[in-house]
């Protein structure tokens, strides 16, 4: 294919227009916006510092003016950033798009510089006076900013030890993140196929687990296997020093257990995290049953670990830009007026971005840019009924923005747990919108099984995940340094429960754990992926038999944006996300999907 071929799609033309925000890079609204920001943030430096961790706490009024205040200032500060920002995803090999984008940075640290004071000495104020500002019905609207910020209060260090915990990071914890990256970047896995050996990084390698070929398949899972091992010494060794630097964090922290940091961070409890990865391995049975399945699909008596991702289908139809648009905003229509009419605006009033282009940003991603403007949606449409859903997933984000403006600059953004709710919703959405306009059984069966599988990689997988972790960290807190076999046999102990008999994990599958990067970035993610897929099946479940009734409820949720922690914000929708029975309502739909996909498979 020439350069020109790729790029083009039928949703050539379909591009954003940015003028809410600046007319173009050279408006002098965004030097202006910049320098006003900037005297504002010393005229509030000046107003507020030492003002606000004083004996007794400030006066209700005074703080509420003055995060008032905060509030539109950090929105000006911030608006020409984010305007660099979305410039420069839709043309990145632009020189003058990296200036800005710099330049816009640079800028707003400096202003930010003088605000950094505020949530300091808020956090620092006793413990009394705090109490008794969070409930008073001044600071009303900004209750849970408040409350929050000051979540992390009693695993504050005195500040020279947390000088000194920062600085030693850069030459500790995160030189073993580069190292590992680099590392992982650096592979050659030697793939063989036609007596030939190329040696390819580990994008492409992955790639060719969904070959429909399964001699492509296995020499891929070879070339994983070899490469891994080649650097399975190194890698062992930061794993093993990342996992002790963590518990030296959290016990210096007072944390009670490995997982509390990332809980405190997604405001959710242990409690409610258990009951959702329980729940999850009761369902083990939906992916033996699906596996099974794809096993008869694929014509395969024994189903490997390397045949998990084939593709099953290779000719499902394209679908055109304006049909992908009148499929979505059906389906949102069908769902609320109210939703589709803010759907439609993106459409209309080009908040999207979405033709391929020489320089542009690849994926797709929805900006929530500032409350007093609206979000824009970037993504890169090739034609595929996979874009769909993708279209579908980012307004999906798009409508949770738009609708959570009304809660203001300072507490509209959602943590991980709840900020996949809407785009997940959407998606489901969309995906019924194309069960009802492709009715070939062939195409129906095709789409459900990538909805199956995308499902089970967020869900089964993401719990898998977790609990290898869990294991790991026990491990090297109770037997000191592991070696890497005691490494394969933690992973594939975690497992085999997920896929029982239906797959057969093979001990080269016992590596496998070496590359992934999310355990040595961010400890404990994982969870977070199957919260919000779980959450948005067990909340389509509630629709579908609530009906109506639902429907307003669910949209005064998305509006409420990150205004409360995410278990009270779903207990006006009556969801008790302690309790397993909810989160089973989720597991339930996913497992009639399997049953869907056996009846569609017997008509073929
Ligand atoms: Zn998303």
């Amino acid at each position: 294919m020439t350069q020109t071929e790729a790029l083009s799609s039928s949703a050539q033309g379909v591009s954003w227009d940015l003028t809410d925000l600046y007319k173009g890079i050279d408006d002098p609204a965004i030097s202006r916006d910049l320098e006003t920001a900037l005297a504002r943030a010393k005229t509030f430096e000046a107003g507020y510092r030492g003002r606000i961790n004083v004996p007794g706490g400030p006066p209700p009024d005074f703080l509420a003016t003055a995060l008032a205040g905060m509030e539109t200032l950090s929105e000006l500060m911030d608006r020409p950033l984010i305007y660099a920002s979305l410039v420069h995803a839709a043309k990145c090999d632009d020189p003058r798009h990296g200036a800005i984008l710099s330049r816009t940075r640079e800028a707003r640290t400096a202003i930010n510089k003088h605000l950094i004071f505020f949530d300091l000495e808020w956090v620092q104020l006793d413990e009394t006076p705090a109490r008794r500002l969070i409930r008073d019905p001044a600071l009303e609207k900004y209750r849970h900013y408040l409350e929050h910020k000051r979540a992390w209060r009693p695993h504050f260090l005195t500040e020279p030890e947390e000088k000194i915990l920062d600085e030693k990071a850069v030459t500790g914890r995160a030189a073993f993140v580069r190292l590992f990256d680099e590392t992982v970047a650096s592979i050659q896995f030697p793939f063989e196929a036609d007596g030939r050996i190329d040696n390819l990084p580990l994008q492409q390698v992955n790639a060719k687990l969904y070959d429909p070929d399964r001699n492509i398949r296995k020499s891929a899972a070879q070339a994983l296997t070899t490469g891994l091992k080649n650097n399975a010494r190194l890698l062992t060794y930061v794993f093993n020093t990342v996992v002790l630097d963590h518990k030296s964090d959290y016990e210096l922290k007072n944390f009670p257990n490995p997982m509390a940091p990332r809980h405190l961070d997604n405001e959710i409890s242990d409690a409610i995290v258990e009951a959702l990865m329980t729940a999850t391995e009761q369902y083990h049975s939906s992916v033996e049953r699906y596996y099974r399945l794809k096993a008869r699909l694929l014509h395969l008596d024994v189903l490997y670990d390397y045949d998990r991702y084939a593709l099953l289908f290779a000719d499902m139809p394209i679908c055109d830009w304006p049909t992908a648009r009148r499929i979505v905003t059906q389906s949102y229509e069908a769902f609320s007026p109210e939703a589709a009419a803010v759907v439609r605006q993106f459409f209309e009033k080009s908040w999207i971005d979405t033709e391929l282009r020489p320089g542009k940003r690849g994926g797709a991603f929805s900006s929530s840019a500032v409350p007093s403007v609206h979000p824009y949606i970037l993504m890169n449409y090739t034609d595929k009924l996979r874009d769909v859903m993708t279209l579908a997933h980012e307004l999906g984000h798009g409508l949770h923005q738009y609708l959570s403006r009304s809660v203001g600059y300072l507490q509209c953004h959602t943590p991980l747990t709840t900020a996949e709710m809407a785009s997940v919703f959407g998606e489901m959405l969309a995906f019924q919108g194309l069960m009802k306009a492709y009715t070939d059984p062939r195409i129906q069966l095709g789409l459900l099984c990538s909805k199956i599988e995308d499902s089970f990689a967020t869900v089964f997988r993401q719990v898998v995940l977790t609990r290898f972790e869990q294991s790991l960290h026990r491990a090297r807190r109770e037997r000191g340094e592991l070696t890497t076999e005691q490494i394969n046999d933690l992973w594939l102990t975690a497992n085999r429960p997920m896929h029982k008999d239906s797959v057969k994990l093979t001990n080269d599958y016992g590596w496998w754990w070496l590359y992934i990067g999310h355990f040595i970035h961010v400890p404990f993610y994982c969870y977070a992926y199957a919260f919000g897929e779980i959450l948005v099946l067990a909340l389509f479940q509630k629709y579908k038999e609530e009906g109506s009734r639902f429907v307003p409820r669910y949209l005064q949720l998305l509006a409420a944006g990150g205004s409360d922690r995410p278990d009270a914000l779903l207990s006006k929708l009556d969801v008790d996300v302690t309790d397993p029975v909810f989160w089973k309502l989720g597991l339930n739909l996913l497992d009639d999907m399997v049953t869907q996909a056996e009846d569609l498979a017997e008509k073929l």
